[in-house]
């Protein structure tokens, strides 16, 4: 890793993976089953944004269905 996150980054980030983790999965109704919200919902939104803010990309679960096209490898 070329740039160090400090402990206080390092902990919002991984808090916003737990988020998107309990987030990620949507209903046959286009909801997420975990708040209700209409896909993608708020929590997620927020807790992408938090990676957005330190230019970094949240973990792909393996093995979890996914909404949303593949994003194009490395950079
Ligand atoms: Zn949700």
């Amino acid at each position: 890793m070329a740039a160090y996150l400090p402990a206080e980054a390092r902990k919002l980030l991984d808090e916003a993976q737990q988020q998107i983790n309990r987030h990620a999965a949507v209903g046959p109704d286009g909801r997420c089953p975990t708040c209700r919200g209409e896909a993608p919902c708020q929590p997620r939104l927020a807790a992408s944004a938090v990676f957005a803010r330190y230019g970094r990309l949240p973990r792909r679960q393996t093995g979890l269905a996914s909404s949303g096209p593949a994003p194009p490898g490395g950079a």
